[in-house]
């Protein structure tokens, strides 16, 4: 924004008394431009600083208050006294009314601030509690521990420069995805501490950054509701077990939001008494920042009840679509993955796999593995680098040991084994999925045990000359898509990563709402594309592809056939 530009603004702001004897603050460095003035607060007025960026009024202004006002100590006033009166995101702005986003801005945070002096929005500090405690603290600790409602002891393992807070060394190793003896290598200190967590409605006014941190007295005063939820024993055990040279704490306060804000105390006591101690007055604190790591707080739950993080899905194949399929789980929070492919990454792989040309010539399992390794803290993934029927016979996989099978193999014969061994031998949910070529469509076929409708009933049809086509395909009957790219033997079904991903999309879906129980019936989906380039190439297609979308939607339920072998004499539910 240019002088004369917000020289107009400040004509039109004087045009009525929501900043009162406002004017520009001359020398502002670089684009940025400051107008002061006077606010009206019941009452009271109060001097304020108005900064506008340079893409203003695209954005919000930003609203300072006076060092040494007496409005600084209240909830929503940051650092610098800046007022925080509301997030940009979501809102639109007329950047034709400048003088209007300036009113409505200052408006709002008059709100905050008036609210802040009545003490009507105290439990915002716990929302906020861990900016601010940001602000004071100049070191940091990794929190894996999940908070629950009671105060526990935990362990941190640290070494000069990292420190993690868990309740025991395997929850490092597999937030790390290390072995236990790395772990103890790499974090060689062990050392007791605790998670006290504060009552429910606790109000805490944060240290200030600019004042010196608080006393022992004074952290002792604030964290009291906490210690007074401990049994006189157990805090006696604690303050015995816990005498020493140094340590660390950790405070849990509820949020009105729901979940907590973590704060640490780290403490040095020459004399070897904890700070809580009778005699543990002269022990320095210091603030330390709590970093967020820990499971419950970083895994996406999906909006239900049960976390997937517990379920174990078998991943058959993880090629274009299976690759898809493993991230699309692991990034909603389906923690337990066991890949099985016996391919190895091949350079007509690059273009459609998700991993691209980054383990070219290594196996897909253990590749799939490591990079969602790499990517992702607790994830556990199995990979086995065999066929599934290697991986069966040598007993690395028994279907009934698993929560979901997914199969991405694009190989029906196989398919209907492994539909068969789930269904009716594992009494497994199985899902499918397969991709049509050149773009006309993908299926997601997901089946129940001891229910109707299953993978071989696409493949039951009362019509013996149809047995082997497989009823739901896009494409018609007795036709050969396979594109061979290295000449004998390797035949790739030509399709495209989009409509690799599109397929994984509806199966992972299915996937989910399969783990969560939203579905307990057999479902085939299926998505239709653009058929301009199949029947270029002189292909025909199915009479279900002239099907519309929403019919097949519709009928969705309607796929079991009464010839299936597997599941034809089930009952009709
Ligand atoms: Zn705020
Ligand atoms: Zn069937």
């Amino acid at each position: 924004m240019q002088k004369h530009e917000a020289l107009i603004i400040l004509d039109l702001l004087k045009t009525d008394d929501s900043l009162q004897e406002s004017e520009l603050v001359p020398n502002v460095e670089g684009n940025t431009i400051a107008i002061s003035g006077k606010v009206s607060i019941e009452g009271h007025k109060i001097k304020i600083l108005l900064v506008l960026d340079p893409d203003f009024p695209r954005s919000l202004p930003y609203i300072f208050l006076q060092n040494g006002s007496e409005y600084e100590d209240l909830p929503h006033v940051l650092k610098e006294n800046m007022v925080c009166y509301q997030t940009t995101e979501g809102i639109i702005l007329d950047e034709k009314q400048p003088a209007e986003i300036i009113r409505w801005a200052i408006q709002k945070a008059v709100i905050v601030l008036a609210d802040g002096k009545k003490g009507a929005n105290w439990g915002d500090y716990a929302d906020e509690f861990e900016v601010y405690w940001g602000y004071v603290s100049s070191s940091s600790i990794i929190n894996l521990v999940n908070t629950t409602a009671k105060s526990h002891e935990v362990k941190l393992f640290k070494n000069g420069q990292k420190s993690y807070l868990a309740q025991s060394v395997g929850d490092v190793a597999r937030y790390l995805h290390l072995d236990i003896d790395k772990v103890r290598q790499k974090f060689p200190i062990e050392e007791r501490s605790a998670i006290f967590v504060l009552p429910v409605g606790t109000v805490i006014r944060p240290p200030r950054f600019d004042q010196p941190f608080w006393l022992v007295d004074e952290l002792k005063r604030v964290i009291q509701p906490a210690l007074d939820t401990l049994s006189v024993k157990q805090y006696k055990q604690y303050i015995k077990l816990n005498n020493s040279m140094s340590g660390t704490m950790v405070f849990a306060l509820p949020r009105p939001s729901g979940g907590f804000s973590l704060f640490g105390v780290s403490y040095v006591s020459p004399e070897g008494n904890h700070p809580f101690s009778e005699r543990g007055n002269s022990a320095k604190i210091q603030p330390i920042k709590v970093l967020r790591e820990e499971a419950s707080y970083i895994l996406p739950r999906g909006g239900s009840k049960t976390a997937h993080s517990s379920k174990r899905v078998l991943l058959v194949g993880s090629g274009a679509v299976g690759g898809y399929v493993a991230h699309e789980l692991v990034r909603a929070g389906v923690m337990n993955l066991t890949v099985v492919d016996s391919d190895k990454m091949s350079l007509e792989n690059t273009f459609r796999h998700v991993l691209g040309n980054a383990y070219q010539g290594r196996p897909k399992a253990s590749s799939m593995r490591d990079e969602l390794n790499r990517k992702f803290p607790y994830a556990d993934i199995v990979a086995i680098d065999t066929s599934i029927e290697q991986a069966v016979n040598d007993g690395l996989v028994r279907f009934s040991t698993f929560d979901l099978v997914i199969s991405a193999l694009g190989k029906p014969t196989t398919e209907i084994w492994l539909n068969e061994q789930a269904v009716k031998y594992a009494k497994v949910p199985i899902l499918f999925g397969w991709v049509e070529p050149l773009g006309i469509g993908g299926h997601a076929l997901l089946a129940q045990p001891g229910i109707k409708g299953c993978f071989k009933c696409l493949y039951s049809s009362i019509d013996p000359e149809d047995a082997m086509a497989n009823r739901a395909a896009f494409a018609g009957k007795n036709q050969w898509f396979g594109k061979s790219l290295s000449g004998c033997g390797q035949l790739h079904t030509p399709y495209g990563s989009l409509d690799a991903s599109r397929t994984a999309n509806l199966m992972t879906q299915l996937a989910l709402d399969s783990l969560t129980g939203k579905e307990t019936k057999g479902m085939l989906l299926s998505w239709k594309g653009d058929s301009a380039e199949f029947l270029k190439q002189k292909y025909v297609l199915s009479e279900r592809f002239k099907t519309s979308e929403e019919q097949l939607y519709h009928t969705r339920y309607l796929f079991a056939s009464s010839a299936c072998p597997i599941c034809g004499r089930l009952p009709n539910i």
